[in-house]
């Protein structure tokens, strides 16, 4: 396997790969090295949102190809100022920052309320409460807010003013609310990295009285929730909040890099010329693609997003070897009774990708996977638990 023996010689050694190389595919469909086709339910981690090599993705990208590639933001450009308009219109958000990942949408989400919070409250009021489990990046920002220790370890001193709140702890929210000076409240509804966990709808609604009572930005991680993928545009409407700012980046893209910071009327205006800056942010291919992604996240497509969950949820619920699921939407996690990297070697070999997300099994298909190939997939993941 020569590209391997390249790839480990030659390429940090950050990532445990599959021993897979991955060559080309349609749809839900990819074709590994050898010709072998595998299901994936992977997305590369919720990013081709409509599946690979997807015509209307393919055909949005190549267009703006052949007209230019980049041109920095000192100049406008017509793919960023639709996507603007789209992700606005359809949120009633009011203004977006792009840069090229989820870490730096959460970058940008964070200098926006302790900007917001420096000039109404005070400069003081500089911390960012995060939840225990979450998970927000890996710049050294990100990883302040990522409330998870492991990925702390020796990249101390990490940014300073993150205070970290059980998820689901209401009195411990309540009391760093009130003994820290709070900027901002950056939580994921459902965390992703975490486990695919779900908060309850009464924390997450408690996160937004205090957000309302205290004057604190509420600001939703929809890195990995966003784009469709929970079954609403974003994962927060399905909770009826208002966010004063929202992150995404993941399945916005449909597989180049972007990622986005979505901002409400209040902080609209809190960052201005200077205050931040990409020099990729808003590239018009990345830009054109991902419009083609936002245009088609429509009411039928969350209809069918919900049903396929459904399925899944029905078929997998006190299956032999399954002991729970959780999730929302095509967001699905699984806890088996084999262990994770068990099954999820087992199901590559009978041609079927999975994820996994702490100790569990994460399904995070394409929105588009046709039923068929979702069912063939569930059916092989049921066997590999039930053997
Ligand atoms: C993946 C993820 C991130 C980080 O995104 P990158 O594009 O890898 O920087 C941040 N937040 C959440 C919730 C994520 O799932």
């Amino acid at each position: 396997m020569y590209i391997k023996d390249l790839d480990d010689k030659y390429v940090a050694g950050t990532y445990s790969r599959f021993p897979l190389e991955l060559v080309s595919g349609k749809g839900s469909v990819l074709k590994d090295v050898n010709g072998k086709e595998y299901i994936d339910l992977g997305s590369g981690i919720g990013v081709t949102a409509f599946g690979i090599n997807d015509d209307t993705w393919t055909d949005a990208v190549k267009d703006q190809l052949d007209k230019v590639q980049h041109t920095s933001n000192l100049y406008y450009t017509e793919p960023c100022a639709r996507l603007a308009e789209a992700l606005c219109e359809k949120t009633g958000m009011k203004k977006v920052f792009f840069g090229n990942s989820g870490a730096e949408a959460n970058e940008c989400a964070i200098k926006v309320a302790r900007k917001w919070a420096a000039e109404n409250k005070g400069e003081e009021y500089n911390v960012i409460v995060t939840l225990v489990n979450s998970f927000h990046g890996r710049t050294l920002t990100t990883l302040a807010a990522t409330g998870q220790e492991v990925f702390h370890k020796y990249f101390q001193p990490l940014t300073p003013g993150f205070a970290y709140v059980e998820a689901g702890n209401v009195e411990m929210l309540k009391k760093v609310c009130e003994e820290e000076k709070v900027a901002g409240i950056l939580f994921e509804c459902i965390q992703g990295e975490g486990g695919v966990v779900p908060l309850t709808a009464e924390f997450i609604q408690t996160i937004a009285d205090i957000c309302e009572e205290k004057n604190i930005i509420m600001m939703v991680d929809e890195v990995q929730t966003g784009n469709g993928r929970t079954g609403a545009l974003y994962s927060y409407m399905n909770f009826g909040l208002k966010p004063d700012v929202v992150s995404t980046a993941k399945g916005l893209g449909g597989g180049l890099p972007i990622g986005a910071c979505l901002m409400s009327e209040k902080v609209q205006n809190v960052l201005g010329p200077s205050d931040h800056g990409s020099t990729f942010g808003g590239n018009p291919v990345a830009s054109a693609g991902a419009l083609s992604i936002v245009n088609r996240l429509d009411d039928a497509l969350m209809a069918e997003v919900k049903e396929k969950s459904a399925y899944v949820f029905a078929e997998m619920e006190g299956a032999k070897g399954i002991e729970s699921v959780t999730g929302l939407g095509l967001m699905i996690g699984i806890k088996t009774e084999k262990p994770v990297s068990e099954v999820l070697s087992k199901c590559m070999e009978k041609g079927v990708i999975c994820l996994s997300a702490k100790d569990k099994v994460r399904l995070l298909p394409a929105l588009n996977i046709p039923m068929d190939v979702l069912k063939k997939a569930v059916a092989v993941i049921k066997e590999v638990c039930a053997e």
